[in-house]
């Protein structure tokens, strides 16, 4: 699924006689050419020059590299270890999904992926096209809707979102479905309207569903290199984020966007988006990830 190895590029860094500073510049540079942020590499490779011993051959570098990783992956709030895990799971109750994310990331296709991962565990779900501030957002995920054959509670174009989610959460309510995953506006005016947008709905749902939402994700674009932080940093007033989604990993064949977004907003990564179509949407695995990146 990833198609990233580091193992070639690091192999070929200790095939000729090289100091070990030499070595470590060549590292820092394959991990800033892997889209690593720059300072993140030097703090990484600091981490890593103090651990290891003298004359250290590449073996050893793998391994401190992995385990250095392996921390990243395990952010203090993921509690079960759940970015290790290759399967997202949803309580047994009505459940409901926020998807946030900027214009462009990939949020509306991952909304109609999300109903469709879900939709094969068994729940029934009802999209809600709440990106009424575009004028195709609404009728995109209607589109999706049609053709994946799931219902989509919508309004019209500036509408207030908080409306359109309260009519499909009475939808979620008074129907036979169990799962609502909202796809919410990319762009207010200003990034505090944005947040306080995100609140208003998170207030809205907790009306009806004290406990819910059950997870909000960020769709972020991977392909956007060293970028992915900024729209990262950009919902980080948004404290209620629970995942990451990263979307268009198959754009790109660089696997330092999954070690920065992780490493730098502490949320693990649930998904990644391989593709366009509705099924291209994998549980993020980070043991299966370490293991492309380093492996053989
Ligand atoms: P939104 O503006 O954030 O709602 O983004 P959209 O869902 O409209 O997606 C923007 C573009 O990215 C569309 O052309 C999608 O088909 C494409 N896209 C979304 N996810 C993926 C993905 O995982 N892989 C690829 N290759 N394209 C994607």
């Amino acid at each position: 699924m990833y198609k990233i190895s580091l193992k070639k590029k690091i192999n070929s860094i200790f095939t000729a006689k090289k100091s070990r500073e030499e070595i470590f510049e060549e590292l820092e540079e394959l991990l800033i050419l892997s889209d690593v942020s720059a300072e993140r590499a030097v703090t990484l490779l600091d981490r890593i020059r103090k651990k290891a011993r003298l004359g250290f051959e590449k073996e050893d570098f793998i391994a401190l590299l992995k385990a250095e990783l392996s921390d990243i992956f395990h952010p203090p709030d993921d509690r079960d270890n759940r970015s290790f895990c290759s399967e997202v799971r949803l309580p047994d109750e009505k459940n409901v999904i926020l998807v946030v994310g900027v214009n462009g990331s990939g949020k509306t296709t991952t909304a109609a992926k999300l109903a469709v991962y879900f939709r094969g565990q068994g729940k029934k779900v009802l999209l809600s096209a709440a990106d009424t501030f575009r004028a195709a957002g609404s009728s995109q995920l209607s589109l999706w809707g049609e053709r994946l054959n799931i219902p989509v509670i919508g309004g019209d174009r500036g509408a207030d979102p908080g409306s359109v989610v309260y009519n499909s959460l009475n939808s979620l309510k008074s129907r036979d479905h169990d799962l609502l995953i909202v796809d919410t506006a990319g762009r207010v005016q200003t990034k505090d309207n944005l947040m306080k947008e995100l609140e208003k709905l998170t207030r809205v749902i907790q009306k009806f569903y004290p406990s819910q939402p059950a997870e909000i994700f960020l769709v972020i674009d991977a392909t956007m290199g060293q970028n992915t932080l900024d729209q990262a940093r950009r919902f980080s007033q948004f404290s209620g984020i629970t995942g990451i989604i990263l979307a268009k990993v198959d754009g790109t064949a660089k696997g330092g966007t999954v070690i920065n977004i992780m490493d730098e907003m502490k949320i693990p990564v649930k998904f990644v988006g391989t593709g366009e179509s509705e099924a291209d949407l994998a549980a993020f695995s980070a043991d299966e990830f370490l293991d492309s990146l380093l492996g053989d």
